[in-house]
């Protein structure tokens, strides 16, 4: 597209200003917390984004999967176009819970406006990108504007507690094709410079040594199940810190953790040696490692001589498993690279994190996806914020994207 086209949208995105601070000030007012967290679901809230949609003259399709609960998870699909590819952005619509009540400063659940900033739950995770990407795909419709890709916007379920009524189910719905080219806005900086590109496998291990409880002045009665705890973490930080060596530029830090981190309370008592000792492992493993591996290792280290008094029971609490990284010289991430560089003006950098979004679901499917954003970093906290001017600007990146050139 011209430039002249390009002022065209900045222009009407500009105009709407107001309008989307309206929207998700709005729209955090809805609430969408999972049933495990004590919440009842998205469907308020996608009911109110489908009326906006339909407002506007969008036909949505609903994919709704009920979970363990019995509720109703719904996640919603736009297209808009009718080009071979399709850009597909895919926001979440679910949000954590707003923690504990007494560390805002304002009503978590009604939108506060201050400084150019709105602040309540989910406004930042992951509202401000889900008004930006519907806006541009508004502005696009609008404008008349030639498009390069057809809009796909998919907002889902489910996220912040592990996708499996979202983008997993959405997965199997065929929707999504292998020419399609796929952006998470789930992650960002405050510059909007950083697109990232990969993330580590997420691992939490509990484990539990059983040993035998005796008093503290006959030991060697018992099986002191601190002290092996103590021994085998030891041995297991030197193993895999020593074993899982490759680094990784992309990422920072550049390799593999394995940290013990929450241990929990085993007896109250100073002379009694305690017979269950419980720990836990943090581990962020690079995607060139295989998880299975990493857990047979630590299986096969407890069931060994060292450890034979006692039975180290090793329990996976968490897991989710890397998907290979998206290339630099992608489509979407040359594209995206080239709208920062214009629009924003910055450099555009490349980074690897520890956490896991949507994107580990398309990766995994074998499609490159580019994860981007402008924000603070203050999701999951008290006083959530999103800025307004970065949800503007991120529309205009958005809709740049399915320009033609
Ligand atoms: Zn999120």
């Amino acid at each position: 597209m011209d430039g002249n086209g390009l002022e065209i949208m900045a222009d009407l995105l500009e105009k709407s200003r107001d309008e989307m601070a309206e929207t998700l000030s709005r729209m955090i007012a809805i609430k969408a917390i999972s049933p495990l967290s004590g919440g009842d679901g998205e469907s308020n809230r996608a009911r109110f984004l489908k009326t906006l949609l339909e407002s506007w003259g969008f036909q949505v399709k609903e994919y709704v999967y009920k979970d363990d609960t019995g509720t109703d998870r719904p996640n919603l699909a736009v297209k808009y176009g009718a080009m071979d590819k399709t850009i597909w952005i895919i926001p979440h619509m679910d949000t954590v819970s707003e923690g504990d009540p007494g560390l805002w400063n304002s009503n978590p659940f009604i939108a506060k406006a201050d400084a150019g900033k709105i602040y309540g739950r989910g406004t930042n995770d992951n509202g401000q990108a889900l008004v930006s990407s519907i806006y541009a795909l508004k502005a696009l419709k609008e404008s008349g504007a030639s498009l390069e890709y057809s809009v796909g916007i998919a907002l889902v379920a489910d996220e912040e507690v592990g996708s499996r009524y979202g983008i997993a189910k959405l997965m199997n719905e065929g929707i999504f094709s292998e020419n399609d080219l796929f952006l998470v806005p789930d992650w960002g900086d405050p510059s909007g410079s950083l697109i990232e590109l990969g993330e580590k496998s997420l691992l939490w291990l509990k484990i539990t040594v059983h040993g035998k409880q005796v008093h503290a002045s006959t030991p060697e009665e018992g099986a002191n199940a601190n002290k092996y705890a103590v021994r085998f973490l030891y041995s297991i930080d030197n193993f895999l810190y020593g074993k899982y060596t490759k680094e990784n530029a992309l990422f920072s830090p550049p390799v593999s953790t394995f940290e013990m981190t929450k241990r929990e309370k085993n007896v109250d008592s100073t002379n009694i040696i305690p017979g269950i000792d419980i720990s836990y492992l943090d581990c962020r493993i690079l995607p060139e490692y295989s998880v299975d591996e990493v857990i047979a290792d630590l299986r096969r280290i407890a069931s060994g001589p060292e450890f034979s008094r006692v039975k180290i029971e090793i329990e996976e609490v968490v897991r989710e498993d890397a998907a290979p990284p998206t290339g630099k010289d992608s489509a979407i991430v040359a594209l995206l690279s080239h709208a920062i560089a214009k629009l924003r003006k910055v450099e555009p950098r490349y980074i690897g994190i520890g956490g896991g979004t949507c994107a580990a679901f398309t990766r995994r499917a074998g499609f490159p996806t580019a994860v981007w954003s402008t924000i603070d970093d203050v999701a999951h906290r008290p006083n959530e914020y999103a800025k307004i001017r970065d949800m503007v600007e991120d529309a205009k990146v958005f809709a740049f994207l399915y320009l033609k050139n």
